[in-house]
């Protein structure tokens, strides 16, 4: 299938239609932003170790039940996938705590957390994509009531699977975010990514961060901690 017009670009990705109203193509960039968007670089080879990763780990997910919108990888940095109105909610799903829930708590990141939390945000970049409970996500109508108990359960079991298949990488997840969206028949479908910019990926040995943070942190060695990733995932 061939690219259209561009019908969204984003901070990493650019989404593309195609002569299918039911399928888009994405394609994944280079440049990185933090901070909600006041830290910009490019991150050489990201775009496509993000576009490798993602789709080895959703179609890891697809084999254990999990639905999502990835249908085929193109080439390196571009990838075929099914259309979907996304959902306007960033799922956050948490196993240490680190980042933002670190600092809001005064907690100590690495702190093992008793059971995995979940944290939704709204996706508005205006606004700096704030916190919502679900009773806003349910007042706002951002999702029905049951689209919400269907993507706490996915969000839930997506990281039981990837918790126990990154930990045969020596890769400790300890925390990700997930976005889901729906499709014209009205499937509610995992979408976007899973890759080290959305998601915090410690050594097992030596906790080395080995995701976005090198970037956020100015920690050096961020193409590397990429590549590594990728090379654990795919052998490559
Ligand atoms: N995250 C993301 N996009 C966002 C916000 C967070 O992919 O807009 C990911 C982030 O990489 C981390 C997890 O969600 O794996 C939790 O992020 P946190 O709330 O700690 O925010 P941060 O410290 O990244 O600002």
């Amino acid at each position: 299938m061939d690219k259209r017009e561009q019908i969204y670009e984003g901070k990493a990705k650019i989404v593309y239609a195609t002569e299918d109203p039911d399928y888009c193509i994405v394609r994944y960039k280079d440049d990185a932003t933090a901070f909600n968007g006041l830290k910009k670089g490019t991150i050489a080879g990201k775009g496509a170790v993000n576009n490798r990763v993602t789709n080895h780990l959703m179609h890891l997910l697809e084999s254990r039940g999990i639905p999502t919108h990835y249908v085929r990888e193109l080439d390196d940095r571009e990838t075929l996938v099914k259309r979907v109105r996304i959902i306007p909610l960033e799922v956050i799903v948490r196993n240490l705590a680190a980042g933002s829930m670190a600092k809001r708590l005064g907690l100590e990141e690495g702190l093992e957390l008793k059971k995995p939390v979940l944290e939704f945000s709204y996706k508005n970049d205006e606004l700096g994509d704030p916190m919502v409970n679900e009773d806003h996500i349910l007042a706002l109508a951002f999702a029905t009531e049951k689209e919400l108990e269907i993507i706490k359960a996915y969000a839930l079991r997506i990281d039981e699977i990837l918790t126990a298949y990154l930990a045969e990488a020596g890769i400790r997840l300890v925390d990700f975010k997930l976005e889901f969206g729906k499709t014209a028949g009205g499937t509610l479908v995992l979408a976007d990514e899973i890759s080290p910019d959305t998601c915090r990926f410690w050594d097992a040995d030596t906790n080395e961060k080995l995701d976005k943070d090198r970037f956020r942190r100015d920690l050096g060695q961020v193409e590397g901690a990429y590549r590594e990733i990728l090379r654990r995932l795919l052998d490559v």
